[in-house]
């Protein structure tokens, strides 16, 4: 037997689960990309990296291209010398460019792995070049550190959003009074038409929301034939007056637990957290709460819409059941997907994520249990896309459900891949469909029917090439 047909063999894949010392392509990505995805949510605001430009390269480059829009964001550029006596040089120049080059409101800082080895210290170091002139004594600089040996992208999100709230809301917090609002953190969410989604159904409901961090408008812009460098849409005074809201409502738990953590304690908010409330059911239960919380029912425009996804979701059911799915992804987006995949009849199979932890496992070991069609779900955490290779290979299933790079195990596999999750890099405008809400339930059935049926006639021979499906 050649090696080709070696690593298809359920032989080969013990071997690749026993697998320790190496991780082969991963679902996850490192800190710093989740602290410029949340730092571009905010008015003004320019993403700086203390550490190498390779790094901030990296997450550019990976921004930029699953939402093809150009992302703005700067590194001060560490290099051997940094190494050996530390980057507060590089800090003290870098900060004194950006702020003149580039005219933010707010610089929000993170570190590549690089400061972090060497121990680099952003507040000191921060204080340091203002003292030497380097940015105006009252600019504001957010930082949070963000070593990527530990954690994911997701760890960066989270740090970096409770950086920001605690550098803007320094002072403003009255004790007691509330200011009306809700706070809605989206969470590492690269589907970003679910934010235009949350606040439209917000404004159904008259409930006024900050969204912590809204980037909607940073990924996607208009093309007018001007550049504008900053479109954060979540303003600094929302980001300051956001610790006097009475309530936050997380979509991603799994993506702001110290930020959600920091709201309630710190701040005496009452919380809500979600796991990216995929589906009619997941939906319907994050309505109930927000209405719950505000005391704002949910108006009948919104009732029309579910019973749309309602009728959608029973034209579209037969195709669903018993399909078998693999996936893979972050924590949240696993939970949302089986939770939708089993109300609609499908069988999740294979659930690999990269960054999951124990308690998602048992959170989703949970799930599964609690419906005829999670019985033969498997957790895979902390295994990576080889690992779901060989799963593929060995257990066949009818689809796998995960960000692009998972296109070259559904082909060997032979399967069809639905792209949902960061990045997605080869296809266009994902970005701009919503997969959260009614609206996110249509698009969903949408593209995994159609490609299910797709399928059946690309394989179909000229009897069976049927005009109904
Ligand atoms: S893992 Fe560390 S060194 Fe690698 S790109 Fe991320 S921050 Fe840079």
């Amino acid at each position: 037997m050649n090696v080709a047909e070696w690593i298809n063999t359920a032989e080969y894949r013990d071997l690749n689960f026993a697998r320790k010392a190496l991780v082969i392509n991963p679902t996850k990505a490192c800190q710093p990309l989740g602290s410029f995805f949340c730092a571009a949510g905010f008015e003004g605001t320019l993403p700086y990296e203390h550490g190498s430009q390779g790094c901030a390269a990296y997450f550019r480059n990976n921004l930029s291209r699953h939402f093809r829009e150009p992302f703005p964001a700067v590194s001060d550029s560490m290099t051997e010398d940094a190494a050996v006596f530390g980057g507060r040089a590089n800090m003290i120049e870098g900060l004194k460019n950006a702020y003149e080059i580039y005219k933010p409101k707010m610089i929000a800082m993170c570190t590549s792995c690089m400061a972090e080895v060497i121990g680099d210290d952003l507040k000191a170091f921060i204080s340091n070049a203002r003292d030497a002139g380097s940015i105006p004594e009252d600019f504001p600089v957010s930082f949070a550190h963000t070593p990527s040996f530990i954690g994911s992208h997701l760890t960066g999100y989270d740090s970096m959003l409770s950086g920001i709230i605690e550098t803007m809301s320094a002072g403003k917090f009255n004790n007691g009074w509330r200011n009306g609002k809700l706070n809605i953190i989206p969470g590492f969410d690269a589907h970003i038409e679910n934010i235009r989604e949350i606040r439209r159904y917000m404004g159904l409901m008259g409930v006024d929301c900050t969204v912590l961090a809204d980037n909607s408008t940073s990924f996607d812009s208009p093309l007018t034939g001007e550049y504008k460098m900053y479109n954060g849409g979540t303003t600094l005074a929302e980001a300051a007056d956001c610790v006097n809201a009475a309530a936050v409502v997380s979509m991603q738990a799994y993506a702001a637990p110290k930020t959600v953590g920091m709201l309630k304690t710190k701040y005496s908010q009452q919380a809500a957290e979600f796991n990216y409330p995929l589906g009619i059911g997941a939906f319907d239960t994050f309505l109930v709460k927000v209405s719950e919380i505000t005391g704002k029912p949910v108006p009948e425009a919104i009732k029309r819409e579910r019973g749309l996804a309602v009728d959608a979701a029973t034209d579209a059911h037969p195709y669903f059941h018993g399909k078998r799915f693999s996936l893979f992804g972050d924590p949240d987006t696993m939970l949302g997907l089986v939770r939708f995949l089993m109300e609609m009849g499908g069988e999740p199979v294979h659930i690999v994520s990269t960054n999951g932890t124990r308690k998602f496992a048992k959170e989703m070991e949970a799930l599964l249990a609690s419906s005829p069609y999670g019985m033969s779900g498997q957790v895979h955490n902390g295994r990576d896309l080889w690992h779901m290779r060989s799963l593929l290979m060995t257990e066949p299933v009818d689809m796998l459900i995960g960000n692009s790079h998972g296109k070259y195990a559904a082909r060997d596999a032979g399967i069809p891949h639905i792209r949902i999750g960061f990045p997605i890099v080869d296809r266009v405008n994902m970005h701009r469909y919503a997969t959260i809400g009614y609206k996110g339930v249509l698009n969903l059935i949408t593209w995994i029917a159609n490609a299910f049926m797709d399928e059946t006639d690309r394989k179909s021979d000229d009897p069976h090439f049927e005009l109904l499906r």
